[in-house]
């Protein structure tokens, strides 16, 4: 499988993120398009970094793990987006350089403490979940706080970020809602951790420019880069 067309859709997306961060009062240099893979061919993984994208995406450890054998650990920057069960801990603290997906206290425990026997510190955002939507993961409601200043302080982990999902709808003020709750979030967990953590990951394909306005700097980009998945 081929992926002709990429570097122009690159070119589009990129210049859709630099219009939205200029709404916004922003730079676009701020922003950066992780790839997500899940589901493609490891020829995916090679396209994009020909098409000048570096970092890349994938939502399941198995699937990582396949292509970072196929192309190599150090290939390009290996992001983890998915929800993470703890028995694969410690095979993400190996190959991810970072990890979206810090969804719970007892997950991040579990990443801390397989990191520090790896005698490393593994890079990680914390999942949020603003919406309260129950089919998302992620720490919850203003509990988040605690859970956050909590997570912060584990020594296996650097969290550099908070990272969250839209929940599925058409509705423009409920996407928005939900990044902007993400960034106060952010701002409100800075005062109780005493640093700001520098990232948030937020959009997706349908989404992303809303993101991009209310302060993301990472977007996770699969259908829009690479087309519609089968899987
Ligand atoms: C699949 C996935 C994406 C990319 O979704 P698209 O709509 O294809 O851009 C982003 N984030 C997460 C967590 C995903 O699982």
């Amino acid at each position: 499988m081929s992926y002709p067309d990429l570097e122009s859709r690159v070119e589009s997306v990129r210049e859709r993120i630099a219009r939205a961060a200029e709404r916004s009062g922003r730079s676009a240099d701020d922003v950066t398009i992780v790839a997500v893979t899940k589901t493609h061919p490891v020829e995916a993984v090679l396209a994009v970094r020909d098409a000048g994208l570096s970092e890349v995406g994938e939502n399941k450890v198995q699937e990582l793990e396949a292509k970072v054998e196929e192309v190599g650990r150090s290939a390009v920057r290996w992001h983890l987006i998915g929800h993470l069960q703890r028995n694969k801990a410690k095979k993400a603290v190996e190959l991810a350089d970072l990890i979206h997906s810090v969804d719970s206290v007892r997950l991040a425990r579990k990443l801390s403490s397989e990191a520090e026997a790896a005698g490393q510190r593994v890079e990680g955002l914390i999942q949020v979940n603003v919406s309260g939507e129950e089919s998302k993961g992620g720490v919850e409601g203003e509990e988040g706080i605690d859970a956050i200043a909590e997570i912060c302080s584990m020594p296996g982990l650097r969290i550099v970020g908070l990272m969250t999902m839209a929940p599925f709808t058409e509705d423009e003020r409920v996407i928005r809602s939900v990044f902007a709750g993400t960034r106060r979030l952010r701002e409100d967990a800075a005062s109780v951790t005493g640093f700001e953590p520098a990232h948030l990951s937020m959009g997706m394909s349908n989404d992303f420019e809303i993101a991009v306005e209310e302060g993301s700097t990472l977007v996770r980009l699969g259908t829009i880069l690479l087309g519609e998945r089968d899987g």
